[in-house]
């Protein structure tokens, strides 16, 4: 176990920044306090960061930290810190280490007992979740599905029965097929789309995924957001259950069988199945 009192240590600091997701007004005070303070700021990308630290004079020495070289990268910043300097972390923008990189970098600081501080700001999974509409008691953020669309109707079944909002990053030129294999696999539930959040484009589209399937030409950056499963939706789908379970016995499976497949399939428990089938003699 290890207790990390953030400000009462001389240890080298790894801040891990958040930094606007459009609207760059939306940096905290805090941010470019500390952003001006620390010796090195490790950006995602030094070109797109320079914009926002032109933007608040802030003239720290920058270097970049990309995904595709880690493990590299995290271990030339662990030198710095070993050598006594405070390190910024920040992406292109919203929380590093969300759907960006910065993990290894994180994993190995806390293990080598540096102080690790976050400092807060946007992130676009929240803005899109708080202004969906949706329920927020509990929820997932999921982040980007598979590139592939067999890889996205995989993810998609094995949320079938996940029963909290679920947030989704998806790029444009995929959202089309993302809402059809939605609709196709979760069934016709409420969604709320946000784009370009914080930007002049700025819209919440929020409706049934059936509606969404009409929606043409989505551009800029996407969050998908997507109700959790209903246990009601199971009554909805019942005529399925049924259907299927009396395929495969037609097929020659036992009723205990057909029962068990269904199940999987439908990623619905073997039992309710089995109650639904039997007991309710559907
Ligand atoms: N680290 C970021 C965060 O904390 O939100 C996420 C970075 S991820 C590489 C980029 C994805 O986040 C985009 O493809 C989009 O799905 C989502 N995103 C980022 N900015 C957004 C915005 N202004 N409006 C809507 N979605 C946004």
């Amino acid at each position: 176990m290890k207790r990390q009192k953030s400000f009462h240590n001389d240890k080298p600091t790894l801040y891990l920044v958040a930094t606007p997701i459009g609207n760059l007004a939306e940096l905290t005070n805090r941010a470019v306090d500390i952003l001006k303070a620390v010796d090195v700021i490790a950006c995602e990308d030094t070109r797109t960061s320079k914009v926002l630290l032109d933007h608040y004079s802030i003239k720290t020495h920058t270097i970049s930290y990309h995904n595709f070289n880690e493990e590299d990268s995290a271990h030339g910043l662990i030198k710095l810190l070993e050598e006594g300097k405070d390190v910024a972390l920040i992406s292109d923008a919203g929380y590093p280490l969300i759907s960006d990189p910065g993990y290894a970098l994180v994993n190995k600081a806390v293990n080598k007992d540096f102080n690790v501080v976050c400092i807060s700001g946007a992130n676009a999974a929240l803005n899109a979740l708080v202004a969906s509409g949706l329920s927020t008691n509990h929820y997932l953020y999921y982040g980007f599905m598979s590139e592939k669309s067999s890889g996205v109707k995989k993810e998609l079944e094995k949320l079938l029965t996940f029963p909290y909002t679920m947030i989704f990053y998806e790029a444009p030129h995929r959202i089309k097929n993302t809402l059809r294999y939605a609709l196709d696999i979760l069934g016709n539930r409420k969604a709320c789309i946000a784009r370009e959040l914080t930007k002049n484009h700025e819209e919440y589209i929020r409706g049934t995924l059936e509606e969404m399937q009409e929606l043409d030409d989505l551009k800029g950056e996407i969050v998908l957001v997507i109700e959790g499963f209903h246990e009601d939706e199971i009554v909805i789908d019942y005529i399925s259950v049924k259907e299927m379970v009396d395929t495969y016995i037609s097929e020659g499976m036992s009723a205990k069988d057909a029962i068990k497949k269904t199940a999987k399939e439908m990623g619905i428990s073997k039992n309710e199945i089995y109650n639904y089938y039997h007991a309710k003699n559907c």
